[in-house]
């Protein structure tokens, strides 16, 4: 089965064609980038409405060129197209859910609406080949922890305020850095030394807010910057971590998978994989390409999917900007059930 992913949920315009039979996933991308400031959703829409439609024909005249399942000339290039439905911002999910609708009816082929937060998961534990993991997702406006059980995945514990990446790029913002901050600030703590800042977790929960507003006015005081970027990371992944060590320790589960933009950053996966090693845990993080937003994820799970008959009539498919991921019935792991 080849089916095409279509993301856009913020600022990734992207598109990829998954072949369960090569096992290949190849994604095309057009990133929105703010000129100043953070994501502003009318101008993310703004980049989706151009980017998307180009990406998306991108990734067909790709799979119309791809001979791998040995399909004739006139074949569809793609047996399904899934797309990502929620949760992100309502203007952007609007777009993409117009292109995939526009692709399946051209191709008649079926629709699948992906929730976004739960590729992130699935496409590291499917890479890991993990039965039953707790999951991380450390992305840009989420921050939460997920175990399985009974046919969803269960919230084991969450932000209380704001995302991951968020808090850090409203930090960076503070000091003029352009987005996305999480990568300038790995780079500056290289150089940097421990100074306090708050450490808030509540239970299976945590905040990121007071320590986003000690380390702008550690920064305004005159602690130096690195310090600062240090400490924030530290403290943040430590939170993190201590999170995803006691929801292993909750679900008995010696699996541990890392999904999101900020699992790019290489001290947090070093947290993780140290506290996984500490408890006889396995730990997996997707490669790079599968961690920030992109569309090869929507891909694999949307194939997994439509292999269940999980899919959605265009008259339903409206988009679902704040769609949990503990609300979807999980049908694609069936028979897997822990
Ligand atoms: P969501 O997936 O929740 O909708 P999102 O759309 O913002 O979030 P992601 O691609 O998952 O997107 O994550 C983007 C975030 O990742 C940004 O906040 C960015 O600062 C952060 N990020 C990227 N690289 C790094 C890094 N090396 N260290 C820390 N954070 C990073």
């Amino acid at each position: 089965m080849r089916v095409l992913g279509i993301e856009g949920t913020a600022w990734a315009a992207s598109a990829a064609i998954h072949d369960t039979e090569a096992d290949t996933t190849d994604i095309f991308t057009d990133a929105y980038a703010p000129e100043s400031g953070g994501i502003h959703p009318r101008e993310a829409a703004e980049h989706m409405r151009g980017a998307v439609p180009t990406q998306v024909a991108t990734a067909l005249d790709h799979a119309r060129g791809t001979v791998s399942d040995g399909r004739p000339d006139d074949a569809l290039p793609v047996d399904a197209v899934a797309f990502s439905r929620g949760p992100g911002l309502g203007p952007c999910l609007r777009i993409v859910a117009t292109a995939a609708r526009t692709v399946a009816q051209r191709l008649d082929v079926p629709l699948v609406g992906v929730n976004h937060m739960l590729a992130h998961l699935e496409i590291g534990r499917a890479s890991a080949g993990f039965s039953s993991p707790v999951c991380l997702n450390a992305s840009g406006a989420n921050a939460h922890l997920l175990g399985y059980h009974g046919g969803r995945y269960r919230m084991l514990g969450e932000t209380m305020d704001t995302g991951v990446g968020n808090a850090i790029d409203k930090f960076t913002r503070h000091l003029d850095w352009s987005h996305p901050g999480g990568p300038k600030v790995e780079a500056a703590a290289e150089d940097g030394e421990y100074v306090d800042l708050p450490y808030v977790v509540k239970g299976m929960d945590f905040s990121f807010s007071g320590i986003m507003s000690a380390a702008k006015q550690a920064v305004d005081d005159g602690v130096a910057v690195e310090d600062v970027c240090f400490s924030l990371q530290e403290h943040v992944f430590g939170m993190l971590t201590e999170v995803a060590e006691r929801a292993l320790s909750l679900t008995g589960s010696d699996e541990l998978v890392l999904g999101g933009g900020v699992g790019q950053n290489a001290r947090l996966r070093e947290m993780l994989a140290e506290m996984c090693d500490q408890r006889g845990a396995s730990f997996h993080a997707p490669e790079p390409r599968f961690l920030r937003d992109n569309a090869g994820m929507i891909a694999v799970l949307g194939a997994r999917m439509a292999a269940a008959g999980d899919t959605v009539a265009v008259e339903e498919s409206r988009v679902r900007p704040n769609w949990r991921p503990n609300d979807v019935p999980v049908t694609w792991r069936s028979g897997e059930d822990v």
